[in-house]
């Protein structure tokens, strides 16, 4: 009888591409999907340690998961992702059911793991951060049915952030060449995908021997049938004049960028070690709007970061009248064990990080309202990906990243079409076929 497998995926697009990597080994294993974790044999929950609330998640998750054990005793069980990387062989001890703990780093040897877990009795935590990245593993056999593909070009990060567990749990930066990244492009858009987007935790410090980001990027954009190319996540301190200029120049690179700045004073963004000015990136931000004026901005921002004043947080405020991000991903801080800023004194109250965090997302949610509606009676080119969650339209998104559902039939999924902009709320916008 077929076996079958569950992969239950939280946290980032790295993770995503981490689970599409190990559904392949496990389908080339002679697994089957299954869509529920009740009717699998092999069950593998992939995990993001990044903020205190997603590590919490992953394990009262796994608890769960744990007792499907008691009524499938066959069942092989297995935590993969930062979690497992950063609690490693301790997660055997609170979750005695487990059968394999499987760090970002070792996915690349997964058949020969997941031979030895099948063969039962020893349990294996497999988490050396120094081993070479999956994605670095030869060619890679990649197959999306979608429109929209990625891929990972670096992996792990060298900055040290104060408050960041990443450069511990995903290890040093690394790049993948550009042949095998090109190539790798190149097969996905025979298998239809129109867009790619670049993948890595700061893509923007790509270099591998004398092809920094740019040029790869130049390469990318030379490729026949692709249409757009987006990427992240980019660093303000690696964002080169050069790299701006690709916004002016490659007609298929969207016009987006995803830039978090965390914080909007100096006095902060020195101790969280972020190796930028409030005014450095406010720069940025105006040459990338110099270069292309319709580009939308994003950004990553958090609250509550030890000793932030109740100054130090109107300065970020006044960050964001003063750029008017498209949309924030914020946040409050969290201790992560083992980071310098887990070791600073003068912690902010849950209180106040929730005060301050809701003030924030106040102030984000007229801005991001009021751009979308500046949108309406505009046209704007859609890359339908299919239907809409509640299953009525067909959605898409701009080239600003902005989603777009309409009503139309399914001929229009994986096209790429005029919409005009009727409607705009939050978080979508509704449009008409032109
Ligand atoms: N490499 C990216 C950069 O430099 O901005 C970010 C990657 S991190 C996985 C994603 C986001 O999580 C960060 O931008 C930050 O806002 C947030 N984050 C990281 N550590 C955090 C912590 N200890 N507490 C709260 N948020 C955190
Ligand atoms: Fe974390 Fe900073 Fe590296 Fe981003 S750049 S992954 S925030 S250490």
């Amino acid at each position: 009888m077929a076996r079958h497998y569950y992969i239950e995926t939280m946290g980032c697009q790295m993770n995503e591409y981490d689970s599409d990597h190990l559904s392949r080994i496990l389908e080339n294993s002679g697994y089957m999907p299954a869509s529920e974790p009740e009717e699998a044999d092999f069950v593998l929950l992939n995990t993001c340690s990044v903020r205190e609330k997603a590590e919490q998640k992953a394990l009262s998750r796994l608890g769960r998961l744990v007792a499907l054990k008691k009524k499938n005793p066959r069942l092989l069980l297995a935590v993969a992702g930062c979690v497992a990387q950063q609690r490693g062989m301790d997660l055997f001890d609170r979750f005695p059911a487990l059968d394999l703990v499987l760090g970002p780093r070792e996915i690349g040897r997964f058949s020969e793991i997941l031979r030895k877990t099948e063969n039962g009795g020893t349990r294996i935590a497999a988490v050396n951060v120094h081993r070479t990245p999956v994605s670095f593993m030869g060619r890679f056999e990649y197959f999306r049915n979608s429109v929209k593909a990625y891929i990972t070009i670096m992996e792990g990060c060298n900055n040290f952030c104060s408050y960041c567990i990443v450069p511990y749990v995903r290890g040093r930066e690394a790049s993948r060449s550009p042949q095998k990244i090109l190539e790798e492009a190149r097969e996905l858009v025979v298998q239809g995908a129109k867009e790619i987007t670049l993948l890595g935790q700061n893509v923007n410090s790509y270099v591998y021997e004398k092809t920094r980001f740019p040029r790869l990027l130049q390469r990318m954009n030379e490729i026949k049938g692709l249409h757009r190319i987006r990427f992240t996540t980019s660093h303000p301190k690696d964002l080169s004049a050069e790299l701006i200029q690709c916004f002016a120049q490659l007609d298929k690179l969207c016009s987006h960028i995803h830039l978090p700045f965390q914080a909007g004073s100096n006095r902060v963004l020195k101790a969280m070690k972020r190796g930028y000015t409030r005014e450095k990136y406010m720069d940025l931000i105006h040459a990338l709007r110099q270069t292309q004026p319709e580009i939308a901005l994003t950004s990553d921002v958090m609250v509550g970061f030890p000793g932030e004043t109740e100054d130090d947080f109107e300065q970020t405020l006044d960050l964001i009248r003063n750029i008017e991000f498209d949309n924030l991903f914020s946040f409050k801080y969290s201790d992560r064990e083992g980071t310098p800023a887990a070791r600073m004194q003068e912690k902010i109250s849950e209180d106040q990080k929730i005060e301050r965090l809701t003030r924030l997302q106040g102030l984000q949610r007229g801005i991001t309202l009021r751009k979308n509606k500046d949108l309406v009676g505009k046209n704007v080119e859609v890359l339908v990906e299919g239907t809409s969650k509640k299953g009525q339209q067909l959605t898409g998104r701009t080239e600003t990243n902005k989603v777009v559902n309409f009503i139309r039939d399914n001929a229009y999924i994986n096209k790429l079409i005029n919409v005009k902009i009727k409607r705009a709320s939050f978080n979508s916008l509704f449009g008409e076929l032109t």
